[in-house]
């Protein structure tokens, strides 16, 4: 993989692009892919589309130019079409092909010049031709900021753009919240106000738009959901197909939850697994310095930042809340 800014004298010839993201995109996902996207078309590039792997949460949906972003496995010809067309694909926020799932195998066959931009641990660099991976940043949205401006088209920042880069940069930060919020994070929010930002008109979009079934669902989540393991400052919580099936529960309507867990007092650990359809889905959440990357890692085919982290597991969702209560145990000393 050679460094970016290689890659920054050919942005000017406009190609056929796809901007891809990882499966089940949050707002950092969707945000840089979305910021990309307005970005290019503001260089004149007339064949640029967003292929996402999956369909994406709801509250996602308000958006500038969510319309056009296409949703793989609800067309799969189209998106294939495109990928295999492509000239041009960038890869944003992932860093290891199979976190597109299906569309994995595509990208991998497609002879598109493929361009990383993400900020997640161990990133497979055979697979991009150029790219950028930074750990420390807070997010894949800073980084197009980043190089939006160091490719030196900072005046083709508009207010779309700028508006889909600070979704990311807050989601990703826990709205300014989480240690890789940095001064450079806040000198761009600050320019981005300048260009008008509405930032309070985007936390109510992400924040305070969902219905009255995911509010009773997290009640009833943490009140019969939750264990405490105060021995190893560790709370889990294991959600079923039958409590997503009652209350309703859709993409998205379960991010955050895991968050819940580590506002209790001296938790420093906190993991939620969910049965979705074809996999058990574990998130983690850390506080201080329990690397929960390497911890998804070890156990559980997953993967992340020092402070969150994802996994899956093929077995059932019984099995994989007992592996986890078994692991635990090797971490007593390091959780306290
Ligand atoms: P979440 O719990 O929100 O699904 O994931 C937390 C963080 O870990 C996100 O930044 C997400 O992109 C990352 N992540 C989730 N699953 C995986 C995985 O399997 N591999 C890697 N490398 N990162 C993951
Ligand atoms: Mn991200």
């Amino acid at each position: 993989m050679k460094p970016i800014s290689d890659f920054y004298t050919q942005l000017h010839q406009p190609k056929k692009t796809v901007i891809t993201t990882h499966q089940k995109p949050d707002g950092d996902a969707m945000g840089s892919s979305l910021a990309l996207y307005h970005f290019l078309l503001q260089l004149q590039y007339t064949d640029v589309t967003v292929v996402s792997p999956t369909n994406w949460a709801g509250f996602l949906n308000w958006m500038p130019g969510v319309k056009t972003v296409i949703d793989y496995e609800a067309t799969q010809h189209k998106a294939q079409q495109l990928i295999s067309e492509a000239e041009l694909i960038f890869c944003l926020d992932f860093n290891v092909l199979h976190r597109t799932k299906y569309l994995a195998k595509h990208i991998e066959q497609s002879p598109a010049v493929k361009v990383l931009i993400d900020h997640h641990e161990e990133p497979q660099i055979t697979a991009f031709n150029y790219g950028i991976s930074n750990t420390a940043k807070s997010s894949t949205c800073e980084m197009v900021y980043d190089f939006i401006i160091d490719s030196g088209w900072g005046s083709k920042i508009n207010l779309d753009i700028a508006t889909c880069l600070y979704t990311g940069v807050m989601t990703d930060t826990g709205s300014f919240k989480f240690p890789s919020t940095t001064v450079s994070v806040h000198k761009m929010v600050a320019h981005l106000k300048e260009l008008g930002l509405q930032h309070t008109i985007i936390h109510e979009n992400i924040y305070d738009n969902f219905l009255e079934n995911r509010l009773r669902f997290i009640g009833h989540a943490l009140l019969n959901r939750m264990d405490v393991l105060y021995e190893y400052n560790t709370a889990i919580m294991s959600i079923s197909k039958y409590d997503l099936k009652k209350f309703d529960i859709k993409t998205g309507d379960t991010e955050g939850l895991v968050n819940y867990l580590l506002t209790i007092e001296g938790i420093k650990l906190g993991a939620i697994v969910i049965d979705r359809d074809e996999e058990r889905k574990w998130s983690f959440r850390s506080k201080g310095n329990f690397d929960v990357n390497t911890f998804a890692r070890a156990h559980f085919e997953g993967g992340g930042h020092m402070n969150a982290s994802g996994g899956r597991s093929s077995d059932s969702l019984e099995n994989t809340t007992k592996k986890f209560y078994e692991v635990i145990k090797q971490y007593k000393e390091q959780l306290q």
